[in-house]
């Protein structure tokens, strides 16, 4: 019953607040740790072209369940634009989310997805950044976009932390 309560109490506190805009308040106010991921997925377009937009649904699909899966149960995971996840990461520093994107993109590689073709293969591009003071959802969010752009440009598959003097 206790567990119903806490996450009905937190569902309710969702509804109001984003979930990330909760968490930013925590990290704020507790000096909690707090990091995300930007998680897209690598030449989906293709997926879509070649397999059919209902394959692509399935992929999506697929990555959820991955993505659930892979993360700890209080870990967040939501729609970010048509083919990117944002995972909020309570309490995890920096190294914590690299170790867990890196956990996420091979998982996401060695998943093998039903197709009328035959199994498919998708690789996802992953950033991390960190809460530090001053952040609000749109800068955090947007360092970690950066960083897996940067994974993008370098041909994808694979995770990144966002430097400060990386260079674009
Ligand atoms: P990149 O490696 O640079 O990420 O290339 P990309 O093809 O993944 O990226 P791009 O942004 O060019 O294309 C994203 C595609 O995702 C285009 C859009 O049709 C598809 N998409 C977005 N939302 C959905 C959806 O809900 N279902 C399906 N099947 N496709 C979707
Ligand atoms: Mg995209
Ligand atoms: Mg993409």
């Amino acid at each position: 019953l206790h567990r119903v309560d806490r996450r009905q109490r937190q569902m309710c506190i969702r509804d109001r607040m984003t979930t990330l805009e909760h968490e930013l308040n925590l990290a704020r106010r507790y000096q909690h740790e707090l990091s995300v991921l930007v998680i897209d997925i690598d030449k989906f377009k293709k997926i879509n072209d070649s397999e059919g937009h209902a394959a692509g649904d399935n992929v999506l699909q697929e990555l959820v369940r991955l993505i659930n899966k892979v993360n700890r149960n209080t870990d967040l995971c939501y729609r970010y634009g048509g083919e990117e996840f944002v995972v909020v990461l309570s309490k995890t520093d920096k190294y914590g989310a690299m170790v867990i994107a890196e956990r996420l993109r091979e998982a996401v590689a060695g998943l093998r997805i039903c197709a009328e073709s035959g199994p498919l293969q998708v690789t996802v591009s992953i950033g991390t950044s960190s809460y530090a003071d001053g952040d609000c959802a749109d800068s955090l969010l947007g360092r970690a976009d950066k960083a897996m752009y940067r994974i993008k440009n370098q041909g994808g598959n694979g995770s990144a932390y966002y430097q400060q003097n990386q260079g674009e």
